[in-house]
């Protein structure tokens, strides 16, 4: 690819090609292949994959034959293995040359990544991909196993073989069970006199953290948790061949063919080149299981000998037809049932759900499960979370689960019932915040907490103005959405604009015109509540206190003081939205208005409030709450509800307990710093925002423009989602990267947003230096 020239832009499409010193006559698949190898450097994570793409593309032109696409992956190897010794061979004739020096790893690291899958893998995929039976002797050999009488591989005595569900969506597992030897063991628990099997072409939790490369978590034999020391049986006649440690391997024959059984996690009995007779004891389960399992026989079928026990979901088909389905073996079928194909997913989802409610990302990654701060995927794939403010403990936070079973048990009715959680947990959000904010109401969302904010404000103050931020993003309700004033969410908003909202400038240090001036942008402040006088005056002055909605950005010094006393001087009332940016997430306060030395008249709160549970709560003066009561009484069937108060006292106990409003600062100040050396290196990126663990990176075409840059922004976060990294863009022009994690959030995986983001932006030639 260094000869191809692009026109700029995303996506990069190829206007000219040079050096056409290099064309040589050859085999027609050689040219394909040299593009795939090329395209490698881009996709180290999944070389197969982009063969895949590059041949699709082909393809689409040039139909290969099958003998083409048999010597294609070999062609690729050698492809790679040729750059490889060719550039370590010039960097010994030129040691100093860095060009070279950086040549010669690129070109190991494409080596490497392609010699790590199977030949027999990529070739069944490749002939998969082109309409091929994907491996044809793996195909007659799967014929004769159906037709022939094995003798199982684990005795009888040891109960009925039961298959379990081990995959990522499994309720066998909970809180992270799967990253423990001792709790994995409960997981295979079935009843007496009953053995558990792990089944064939199961996804599998992967026991290490989420990183650049998926890791392999297709299984692609069947498991028999049988006791340490059961005996393990030959299935048919063969010989026993040199294997790994802890495997038996015997070549058995059907008919022409020869199947290779591998039996793992035994202390074999049998040497290599034994001649075994079906039936024949070859070994026993080993005391200590592999991976997190418990003792357990591996039992793998296949027509080549030397494959692994875990393959590449993302390529089960080729896995599944190269590693066949040992039912036979066990005597039971254990067959896990292949996920439908993300495209129907979306298919269904599109035909049910209304349009307007987007999914992340192009082609969205079907998440199964999440536990702290990490998702994973129905390939098993784990990715660090590093969007969910909404979990802020983490994901399935046992805290919180056991609330909710509690509390479902027990009572779960409406709030104009009496009862104590309740009370509790209005006390304990009240006492959070200074006097004189001291009255609570519960609600289910951050839409409803702004909203109900809006009418205390209207009610105490009898008038229907508002005085809000450019650029804000309130919530949904009809009243909130008068005043979004977002590009993104609401292009028309300036035509859109009801006339008793007036919208105020950002107080944006880092764009905005008066720089890190406060009272400079208060100004407009005083100006807009101004034309509210002219008619009846303001109800409130609305702001996040820190610039959630745009990527984390403080508000410039000075401007919440001199705002508030602007709008308490005209009579209008000040309502802090503290949906995304409080509860801790800033590291330094509880609550982000505490940055700014100001103290609300009403103060909003949702997301974090549940931790997925929807819970909003609005905290105001007694004062307030007060007037409204005159007006009407307020009713929410669920808002306030016992279980969403056990859940809410739940989280609340669950952040003090876990230190994580100081692991906010802790972790969130080296993720910024680690960033902002990102942001040195790389000029793509214009800043970094925020504070604690709302932050902000600024994707910009040019630092000194600081022109916002949507498209590398959003290529950035495809290419992170790849490697194992969940983030999206915010920002008036989408050009952000909000990270906002989950307050678990550890540095290793702190650590590893950085690695993807410096990786992303290394591979991509407009984020050069
Ligand atoms: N306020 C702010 C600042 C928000 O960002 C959001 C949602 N993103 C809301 C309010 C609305 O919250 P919800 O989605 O829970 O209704």
């Amino acid at each position: 690819d260094l000869n191809t020239v692009t026109a700029g832009g995303r996506p990069a499409l190829p206007s000219g090609l040079l050096d056409l010193g290099d064309v040589v006559r050859t085999w027609r698949v050689c040219d394909p292949v040299h593009t795939a190898v090329a395209a490698m450097a881009h996709g180290l994570d999944d070389p197969l994959a982009v063969a895949l793409e590059v041949l699709a593309g082909y393809q689409d032109e040039t139909a290969l034959n099958a003998d083409e696409l048999e010597a294609f992956w070999p062609l690729v190897l050698a492809r790679a293995a040729v750059c490889a010794i060719h550039s370590t061979r010039q960097l010994q004739r030129s040691p100093g040359n860095t060009h070279v020096a950086r040549a010669v790893e690129g070109d190991w690291a494409i080596l490497n990544a392609a010699a790590r899958v199977p030949e027999v893998v990529a070739t069944a995929a490749i002939r998969a991909a082109a309409g091929l039976e994907g491996h044809p002797a793996g195909a007659r050999l799967a014929e004769r196993l159906r037709r022939v009488e094995c003798v199982p591989v684990v005795d009888g005595d040891v109960g009925a073989l039961v298959p379990v569900d081990l995959s990522p969506g499994s309720e066998r597992l909970a809180f992270g069970e799967w990253l423990s030897a001792d709790a994995s063991a409960a997981a295979i628990t079935v009843g007496p006199g009953e053995t558990a099997a792990g089944r064939w072409g199961e996804v599998r939790l992967p026991a290490g953290p989420p990183s650049a490369v998926a890791p392999d978590t297709l299984h692609v034999g069947i498991d028999v948790f049988a006791p340490a020391g059961a005996p393990v049986r030959a299935p048919l006649d063969g010989v026993a061949r040199g294997a790994r440690e802890g495997d038996v391997e015997l070549a058995c024959r059907l008919g022409d063919d020869v199947l290779i059984v591998r039996l793992a996690g035994v202390v074999a009995t049998v040497g290599q080149g034994d001649d075994v007779a079906a039936g024949a004891v070859v070994g026993h389960i080993a005391e200590t299981g592999t991976g997190l399992l418990p003792p357990h026989v591996h039992v793998q079928v296949a027509a080549v000998a030397g494959l692994p026990g875990l393959g590449s979901a993302r390529h089960r088909a080729a896995w599944l037809a190269v590693c066949l389905d040992p039912s036979a073996l066990v005597g039971i079928v254990a067959r896990a049932p292949a996920p439908p194909a993300a495209s129907l997913q979306r298919e269904r989802r599109a035909a049910a759900l209304g349009a307007a409610q987007r999914l992340y990302f192009r082609e969205p990654p079907e998440i199964v499960r999440g536990w702290r701060h990490v998702l994973y995927d129905v390939d098993g794939r784990p990715y660090v979370d590093a969007i969910n403010n909404v979990a802020i403990l983490g994901h399935s936070h046992p805290a919180v689960a056991a609330a909710a079973a509690r509390g479902y048990r027990l009572l779960n009715t409406n709030s104009r019932f009496l009862y104590d959680v309740m009370t509790e947990y209005a006390e304990r959000l009240a006492a959070l915040l200074p006097a004189p904010l001291d009255t609570v109401f519960l609600v289910n969302s951050g839409s409803e907490a702004v909203d109900l904010g809006l009418r205390l404000a209207r009610a105490a103050t009898g008038r229907m103005d508002v005085v809000s931020l450019e650029g804000a993003y309130h919530g949904w309700t009809t009243a909130t959405d008068a005043l979004c004033t977002n590009p993104v969410d609401r292009p028309g908003w300036r035509e859109e604009l009801p006339p008793y909202v007036h919208v105020v400038e950002q107080p944006d240090p880092y764009r905005g015109r008066f720089g890190d001036d406060g009272p400079a942008y208060a100004a407009a402040v005083t100006d807009a509540l101004g034309d509210a006088a002219k008619r009846g005056g303001a109800a409130a002055f609305v702001a996040e206190p820190l610039l959630g909605n745009q990527g984390g950005i403080p508000i410039a010094a000075g401007y919440l003081p001199a705002a508030y006393a602007a709008a308490r001087a005209a009579g209008a009332l000040c309502v802090a939205d503290e949906v995304q940016v409080g509860y801790g997430r800033t590291g330094d306060t509880f609550w982000a208005f505490e940055h700014e030395e100001v103290v609300p008249d009403i103060v909003c709160v949702a997301k974090a409030t549940g931790n997925g549970h929807p819970i909003g709560a609005v905290i105001c003066r007694r004062d307030i709450a007060d007037a409204f009561a005159q007006t009407a009484p307020f009713f929410s069937s669920t808002g306030g509800g016992a279980v969403s108060c056990r859940i809410g006292i739940a989280v609340l106990d669950a952040l003090e307990a876990e230190g994580l409003q100081a692991n906010a600062r802790h972790v969130g100040g080296r993720l910024k710093a680690a960033l902002e050396r990102v942001a040195e290196e790389h000029h793509t990126i214009g800043a970094v925002h925020g504070r604690g663990l709302y932050l902000g990176v600024d994707v910009v075409r040019d630092r000194s423009t600081k022109e916002p840059a949507p498209e590398q922004a959003e290529w950035i976060c495809e290419r992170m989602r790849e490697l194992g990294v969940i983030v999206q863009p915010t920002g008036d022009a989408f050009n952000v990267l909000k990270v906002k994690p989950p307050l678990c959030l550890d540095d290793a995986a702190a650590d590893h947003i950085v690695a993807a983001l410096t990786q992303t932006l290394e591979e991509d030639p407009a984020g050069a230096r």
